[in-house]
């Protein structure tokens, strides 16, 4: 390819927004170009390093046994009402009526539709297992579209979803899953750590996501000291230990006076008593009604897992005149006098038995050796944090931030029977098929490749993802040195090297510095030294090495660095061979040996 006929879009600034290095450097190395919030255009440099991502996860899904679709990205939101997620997608889901003002959704992800789509397919035991996939456009209305494509509101997933006759089935295909997502990511020279996580509104038991550790990273993974145990923060259970002994203080029953402190850091201080001995009372306004949450003092709600536990229902902190309206004292809040329509969540954090100081339902009054009955539902709401005691009971909890890049689920038959799916099995009798499901963002995968692979100058591909594999720069003079580079070229492109010629009319200093940005992994200079030595110069762009190579022995030294043996055929090698650099042939064909360490 030569650059004069591609399009090169580099940026000398940085715009204001890009605040991390994968954001800033696929701007900079003209990759994407932004259209509105969470909206992005690929550009064809980018473009190319995305159909790279696209085909490794293609080709790992394929030799997983996986087979290729592509279903609708607008889907009937009837679909939506079968399964039930019309009322808990919430809104990121987007909704929109067509001229006959019928409901349908822009996908989020396909579970309906494949479903759907599987439902006249399957017939019979003898069909199963399958695993179907698509590598398409999803549409999600993110609260906070950010980081560029690494959280946008339209981008490309490879979604897969499988069906099966059996839980062991499942679970054999789960683990061909996960090694096909282990491979997608070695490929892409990722490092990858997988961590069990929530299955939210998806329905289903067991779910891994695969998450890239980066400091930049949205995700809080929670790791184990022993390592038995790493998930995601969302999803780890809060193990509260022992909070030691309770104070006399905390034991006795008493109505405390506590003028103007309502929070519990204040009252604690106040009291000289740690917020541990203390039950906050949290209210909450879903569409089903409030829900009044309890929690140890000194712990702070996981948002989702409280959502869980209100069954998907989206929720927000009530206000204080919704509190004062139900009878309660905002900030002073207890177990007392709840009104009948208010749902009751207690954390496992409190235990019934034990006693609590808590709000006593009056202005500026706390209540001691309050004991919570068992009567409220115990669900477990409390955000797991670093220090914590490990669920594996494996020593404590250590943070870490992380980019999450892929996510696997084992579904069961929460699709299959709201869609009625149903084959034939052995005997003749009905059979609903289980599920799994397998996400990959593709440009979040490419974004994090770029944060694991840039430095200051810009980005630094692994060859697999790069958008060339090569770019050969040329500073030539006159049309004959023109026509040796264009030579080189095209014995590079036709054995197989992915090559972008610079034959742009600029000056060297700016091609090499978009080729700097822009990271390819090789690059091969044709200057001045060049066409009097008879050297190519070759740089890694990874470590920075710098070789030398005669073009008889280029493709040699190319396909070692690229990892691609030159597929050529010697003899034609030999001919191209035969037409060396105009000044100095005889430099050139007396062949030192090729790709020598120059520093
Ligand atoms: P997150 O927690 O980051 O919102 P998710 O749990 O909603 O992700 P899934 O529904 O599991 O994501 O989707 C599968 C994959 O799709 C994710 O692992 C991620 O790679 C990608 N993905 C999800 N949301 C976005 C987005 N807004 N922009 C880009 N990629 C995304
Ligand atoms: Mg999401």
């Amino acid at each position: 390819m030569r650059a004069s006929r591609f399009l090169i879009h580099t940026l000398r600034d940085t715009p204001a927004d890009a605040v991390i290095a994968s954001h800033r450097w696929m701007l900079r190395a003209g990759l994407i170009g932004k259209l509105g919030s969470g909206l992005y255009h690929l550009l064809p440099m980018g473009l190319r390093a995305f159909r790279k991502v696209e085909n490794i996860i293609r080709d790992e899904m394929n030799r997983a046994g996986a087979v290729e679709f592509i279903l609708p990205v607008l889907i009937p939101g009837e679909l939506w009402e079968k399964s039930g997620r019309w009322k808990t997608m919430g809104k990121e889901m987007f909704r929109l009526q067509d001229r006959h003002e019928t409901w349908n959704v822009l996908g989020p992800t396909h579970e309906e539709s494949f479903t759907e789509l599987m439902k006249g397919i399957l017939k019979s035991y003898r069909d199963l297992p399958v695993t179907v996939y698509q590598i398409h456009t999803k549409f999600r209305d993110e609260i906070r579209p950010r980081f560029g494509v690494m959280r946008s509101r339209e981008f490309v997933m490879k979604d897969a979803y499988s069906f099966h006759k059996d839980q062991a089935s499942l679970e054999e295909t789960y683990q061909r899953m996960r090694t096909a997502y282990r491979n997608i990511f070695s490929r892409l020279g990722l490092e990858t750590i997988p961590v069990q996580a929530d299955t939210g509104t998806m329905g289903g038991s067991a779910s891994e996501e695969f998450m890239v550790p980066s400091e930049v990273g949205e995700e809080t993974l929670l790791i184990s000291e022993g390592g038995k145990y790493q998930s995601n923060q969302e999803k780890t259970p809060f193990v509260p230990g022992d909070p030691g002994e309770s104070p006399v203080l905390v034991i006795e029953k008493k109505k405390l006076h506590t003028p103007g402190a309502s929070t519990i850091e204040d009252v604690a201080r106040l009291l000289g008593v740690d917020s541990v001995h203390f039950a906050k009372a949290l209210l909450f306004q879903t569409e089903a009604g409030p829900a009044l949450v309890f929690i140890r003092g000194d712990r702070q709600i996981n948002e989702v897992k409280l959502k869980n536990a209100l069954d998907g229902m989206d929720f927000r902190p009530a206000s204080e005149a919704e509190a004062t309206a139900l009878g309660f004292v905002p900030g002073f809040m207890g177990p007392g006098n709840i009104p009948a329509d208010v749902r009751v969540i207690r954390d496992p954090s409190i235990k019934p038995g034990r006693p609590y100081i808590v709000g006593a339902g009056e202005r500026d009054y706390h209540e001691s050796g309050v004991v919570f009955a068992d009567s409220f539902t115990e669900k477990d709401v409390a955000l797991a944090i670093a220090g914590d005691l490990s669920p594996m009971g494996d020593g404590t909890l250590r943070a870490v931030k992380g980019i999450e890049v892929g996510h696997i689920f084992q579904l069961g038959n929460k699709y299959s029977k709201a869609f009625n799916v149903s084959v034939l099995d052995e005997t003749g009798r009905p059979l609903i098929p289980t599920m799994g499901c397998y996400g990959i963002g593709v440009q979040r995968t490419l974004a994090a490749v770029i944060e694991q692979n840039h430095d200051e100058k810009g980005i630094k591909w692994p060859v697999s993802a790069s958008p060339f594999e090569v770019v050969l720069v040329s500073i030539t003079r006159s049309d004959e040195e023109i026509a040796l580079v264009e030579s080189i070229h095209t014995e590079l492109e036709s054995a197989g090297v992915d090559v972008l010629w610079d034959d742009r009319d600029l000056r060297p200093g700016v091609k090499f510095a978009d080729a700097e940005v822009i990271g390819y992994p090789v690059r091969i200079t044709a200057g001045k030294n060049f066409f009097e030595s008879g050297k190519l110069e070759i740089q890694v762009r990874a470590t920075g090495e710098t070789l030398e190579s005669t073009p008889q022995d280029l493709l040699e030294v190319v396909g070692r660095l690229i990892g691609k043996s030159g597929q050529k055929p010697a003899e034609k090698r030999q001919a191209k061979a035969e037409s060396p650099p105009k000044k100095s042939s005889e430099k050139a064909s007396a062949g030192k040996k090729s790709g020598t360490k120059k520093k």
